[in-house]
């Protein structure tokens, strides 16, 4: 909710008039443009993503998909071609998480809780100042949820942001789920003694619990959890000193993966091997549980869908899972949502490097589009 991003928003919501269709900004800053066509009280079909970047962000990433969603609404107009369904494109808000993860879309999912808002990763000054440049209020964004059955599906079309697409020389990506990420906060709890004068046997010395932990965790994740991470991305050893020998090492560790089960299995894993990291160095582990979001598989709709549309325009896919948040998720939870990627160059992301090929947009775009009217009839 920054000045250019809100440039970038007063723009898409002339283009969304251009287009002819009718623009609805909700509560929560999400913009829509919806095309009615169906019957009264019939539920809405979302095409979309976001517009927001990371700073020093590129081009593609939210972008690509709100814009190609637009282009296909602007086609189904034009050729008038008649659905079970409304449709309407929309960009949610602060999907980056500048302020809120996923903030538009869970608002919109009506799963974003005042303890959210509490706690944003931006700050409270931040949203505070974002909210009152975009004109929104913090009960907005609290009583944007949807009334259950008003959508019928949503539909994603994204960049990668990775090799896989490459690696495989594949066009589309047909997303199978978006991982789920486990968030804790490990502290290994020793003694300080004088790194002088205590032998190496009579220590009780925090920070090798948490690197032996470290070690291991890498070493289960890639043995046992082909496909997921596990990430130690911050620690502190404390009291922090050249000559003390530390009495407690706190870092965070957080993990991902794409199914519920292998989800918990993994957390088990890791949180035991930190247990036996302690034990074997005589030292106390104190565990505290941050958050999580769950895995949130697609639906078999959605992916069939997709396959389908990319068959027809003789395009190579491959099924992969998305290591990376998205708005999808978010919608998961309310409706049947399907997700396709293009590949980005180099897997490069969040980054002014960020890049997709002209025929590679334009191949996703026309998924999307097909993709579409496919999940539309069938969901209508
Ligand atoms: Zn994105």
């Amino acid at each position: 909710l920054g000045e250019a991003h809100l440039e970038a928003r007063a723009w898409f919501r002339e283009q969304i008039n251009a287009a002819g269709l009718a623009l609805e900004v909700d509560p929560a800053g999400n913009h829509l443009g919806h095309l009615n066509g169906g019957p009264k009280d019939t539920a809405t079909f979302l095409l979309g993503s976001h517009l927001d970047s990371v700073a020093y962000g590129g081009r593609f990433d939210g972008a690509l998909g709100t814009l190609a969603a637009l282009e296909a609404l602007t086609v189904i107009r034009e050729a008038q071609v008649s659905l079970p369904v409304n449709l309407a494109v929309i960009d949610f808000s602060d999907e980056e998480g500048s302020l809120i993860p996923l903030m538009g879309s869970r608002a919109l999912a009506g799963t974003l809780r005042p303890e959210h808002l509490e706690n944003p990763l931006g700050g409270p000054e931040a949203l505070q100042a974002g909210l009152k440049r975009a004109g929104l209020q913090a009960e907005g964004l609290l009583n944007a949820g949807r009334p259950p059955g008003s959508l019928a599906g949503y539909l994603e079309l994204h960049i990668e942001q990775g090799l896989r697409l490459e690696e495989a020389g594949a066009q589309i990506g047909v997303v199978s789920g978006i991982v789920g990420i486990g968030f804790y906060h490990l502290t290994f709890i020793g003694r300080a003694d004088h790194a002088g004068t205590t032998s190496m046997e009579a220590r009780l010395d925090a920070a090798q619990g948490a690197a032996s932990f470290i070690q291991t965790a890498r070493r289960s994740t890639m043995a046992q959890f082909p496909g997921c991470v596990a990430t130690v991305g911050r620690m502190q050893l404390e009291p922090g000193a050249t000559n003390i020998v530390p009495a407690r090492a706190s870092l965070t560790l957080e993990f991902r993966a794409p199914d519920e089960n292998t989800f918990r299995a993994l957390e088990h894993t890791l949180l035991g091997e930190a247990a036996t990291a302690a034990a074997a160095q005589g030292l106390k582990l104190n565990i505290e549980h941050r958050g999580e979001h769950l895995p949130a598989p697609m639906s078999p709709i959605g992916q069939a869908a997709i396959a389908e549309a990319a068959r027809a325009l003789d395009l190579k896919t491959i099924d992969l899972h998305s290591g990376a948040g998205h708005d999808a998720q978010s919608l998961a939870a309310i409706c049947p949502v399907g997700m396709l990627f293009i590949p980005s160059v180099d897997g490069a992301s969040h980054s002014a490097r960020e890049f997709s090929t002209w025929q590679d947009c334009i191949n996703g775009a026309n998924v999307l589009l097909q993709a579409a009217l496919h999940m539309a009839q069938r969901l209508g």
